[in-house]
């Protein structure tokens, strides 16, 4: 078990589709490494979901923090969930903007506009099949981490560019927005 490195953007790896894991491979040695590390290295990078890319391994594993009732997002008390092999359906088109930040693009945040409303049916940690639906702000959570897994980060989405800061400067000037 360890932290990993946290890639970041521009090295290829993060812009590739992830390989879907075998199912019987998902309850093996390897994969509970795997996570354990992934939750062990988001922990470390204060990060609230991680996938398996942003730690160079290009498989379609991501961890995801529910937050707890009180909206709040400390990883130690709230739960986790494991996907392997999400597919994602949206079930309420009309969009809803946050400002996202990413551990493979450290020191920015950008405003993203994403479906409120999804529906994730994946496989979790026990090979089970799973379906979950999210909104608000834990869609946008979902489809982020998820994004990762088939080669895209948040900025591709970003509409208006003017909507790109640095963390500093967002608190300065964008916390209105
Ligand atoms: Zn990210």
């Amino acid at each position: 078990m360890a932290i990993r490195d946290v890639i970041r953007m521009g090295n290829p790896i993060l812009r590739k589709v992830a390989e879907v894991v075998p199912v019987d491979e998902i309850t093996s040695d390897a994969m509970k490494e795997l996570v354990q590390d992934m939750f062990e290295t988001m922990n470390a990078e204060q990060g609230i979901g991680i996938a398996a890319p942003q730690i160079g391994v290009s498989k379609q594993v991501a961890i995801i923090t529910i937050p707890s009732e009180e909206g709040k997002e400390d990883p130690d008390s709230s739960p986790v969930i494991v996907v392997f092999n999400p597919k994602i359906s949206v079930i309420d088109e009309e969009l809803q903007g946050f400002w996202e930040g990413c551990l493979s693009v450290p020191g920015l945040r950008g405003f993203v506009e994403r479906p409120r409303k999804v529906l994730i049916e994946y496989y979790d940690h026990q090979a089970n099949q799973q379906k979950i639906e999210v909104e608000d702000f834990l869609a946008t959570v979902f489809q982020h981490e998820l994004d990762h897994l088939f080669g895209q980060l948040y900025v591709d989405r970003i509409k208006d560019i003017t909507k790109l800061s640095y963390n500093e400067e967002f608190q300065e000037f964008h916390t209105e927005d």
